[in-house]
């Protein structure tokens, strides 16, 4: 270990900072954050300090250095551009035994100054002994990802806790056990999704039913799992699949973003297939409710975003009216993923200022739609669940009002390896699909915007084998 980690309590403490240009605000904004007195000494300040001079968060003294300016301090920080000055700092402190750190030059500074990741209480320091902050940064930017924003907040609850979980489980073993289903479970949820208060209230309940034999109630969380592509998943989506006990899910959801689902949770496919439904929606519903009613994790898995032509509104509905706690994760929907990756913005200021989502599924052999509102000038249109109405689409539109050329595009399997992307018009998409053999789900969008797929488009994926 070429540097020994360690916390250091700055609260009320003075530093000094020698140095008044950028890279010195930079430490000077961690050292604020750890609740530092900060004297900073340069002949000049940039902008951001002398900001926080005005403000009187830090004390500016405008001298150049000499070593008595480190006399009572218990840090030291060098950040000036001139070698010499920084050498002269560093000598200085090492005489007096006080830490001193001089930006990137690891030769002279007896501690550096780690990438921090910041979940106040908790503090995740990493260090790559001065070799490489680009790859510190990277791990940095890892760690970020898989260590939930509220973290910090779920420290505080259980320092309030902590005593009363002492009381109430003697035995240490049992006590471990208790926290650990806390804090990964829906009370951890509940404070990442910042209902603090309701995650008291869960964990007061938790700690007084802990001896009795209350049964325990579940959670069901309704996640919208994207478009396809498992990249586009939320932290949240992901960190809920893998807590999972049961995941209950589509046919639309990808077999990639499935695989990311908890090994040994038990896997309930509810189908959706066009006029073919594994269950039907009544049954979906109550399936939930009884899953949560025998205490487990529910994740109710959608394709896309689960308020978005997903039926996600009937299913928590029911789940509301029997008092079962739940949580909807939203998902990046189709018309979204499926356009950023065929290069084809919904809006655009040369050609759409507004953009709507519709279905097309058919009622009776009819799109039965209120085209008026549809046809509208500088207007992008998405059709979910289009595919088989593609030409009464195409002809109603042009029936009431579209240019006939108007741009016109079909998406499939957005966002994923066997993604395609048709284009032509009204006219001429009918045909083009016909011939393409297209595999579901598809999206049908239509407006000027297609135009600018040809320069846009930036997607090229080798289709996965066998799927073509
Ligand atoms: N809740 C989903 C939509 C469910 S409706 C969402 O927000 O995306 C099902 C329709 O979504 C499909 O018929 C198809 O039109 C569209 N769809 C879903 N995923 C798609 C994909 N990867 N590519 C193209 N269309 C998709």
């Amino acid at each position: 270990m070429d540097f020994f980690p360690i916390f250091l309590n700055l609260r009320k403490r003075p530093c000094v900072v020698i140095g008044g240009g950028e890279v010195a605000s930079r430490k000077i904004f961690l050292l604020l954050d750890a609740g530092a007195l900060v004297t900073v000494f340069s002949p000049a300040l940039g902008e951001t300090i002398r900001k926080w001079s005005d403000e009187g968060k830090i004390k500016h003294v405008a001298q150049e250095f000499h070593p008595e300016m480190l006399e009572g301090c218990v840090l030291v920080i060098a950040a000036t551009d001139d070698a010499s000055v920084n050498r002269q700092v560093s000598e200085a402190a090492k005489a007096r035994g006080i830490p001193v750190n001089v930006v990137d030059q690891p030769d002279l500074c007896t501690f550096i100054m780690p990438s921090i990741i910041d979940r106040s209480p908790i503090t995740i320091a990493v260090s790559t002994g001065g070799r490489s902050p680009v790859l510190a940064r990277l791990i940095r930017a890892r760690l970020e990802s898989m260590i939930p924003a509220g973290y910090g907040r779920l420290a505080g609850q259980v320092t309030t806790f902590r005593e009363k979980v002492k009381q109430t489980f003697k035995h240490p073993p049992r006590r471990r056990q208790f926290w650990e289903e806390v804090l990964q479970g829906r009370i951890a949820e509940l404070v990442y999704s910042g209902q603090d208060k309701a995650a008291e209230k869960a964990l007061q309940e938790r700690i007084d039913s802990a001896d009795g034999n209350k049964p325990r109630i579940g959670e069901v969380y309704l996640v919208g799992g994207g478009p396809g592509d498992p990249d586009l998943l939320t932290f949240r989506a992901l960190r809920l699949m893998q807590q999972a006990d049961v995941v209950v899910y589509d046919r639309l959801v990808s077999p990639a973003v499935l695989e990311l689902v908890r090994r040994d949770a038990e896997r309930i496919y509810a189908g959706k297939e066009r006029d073919n439904h594994a269950l039907p929606q009544e049954d979906i519903n109550h399936l939930l409710v009884r899953l949560a009613k025998e205490g487990k994790c529910v994740v109710r898995l959608k394709g896309g975003d689960p308020f978005i032509f997903g039926r996600g509104g009937e299913e928590i509905d029911t789940l509301a009216a029997e008092g079962i706690p739940f949580q909807v994760v939203p998902g990046i929907t189709a018309a979204a993923g499926c356009a950023a990756y065929a290069g084809i913005p919904l809006t655009h200021r040369d050609y759409a200022q507004s953009v709507v989502f519709v279905t097309g599924h058919l009622q009776d052999g009819t799109v039965n739609l209120n085209w008026k509102a549809l046809v509208q000038p500088d207007q992008t249109i998405v059709f979910y669940m289009g595919l088989h109405g593609v030409e009464s689409i195409c002809r109603e539109l042009i029936k009431h009002g579209l240019p006939a050329n108007m741009p016109a595009a079909l998406v499939q399997q957005g966002t994923t390896r066997n993604q395609r992307v048709l284009t032509g018009d009204l006219s001429s998409l009918p045909e083009i699909v016909k011939q393409a053999k297209v595999k579901p789900p598809t999206l049908i969008i239509v407006g000027e915007v297609i135009k600018l797929h040809e320069k846009l488009k930036w997607f090229h994926p080798t289709p996965a084998s066998g799927d073509q």
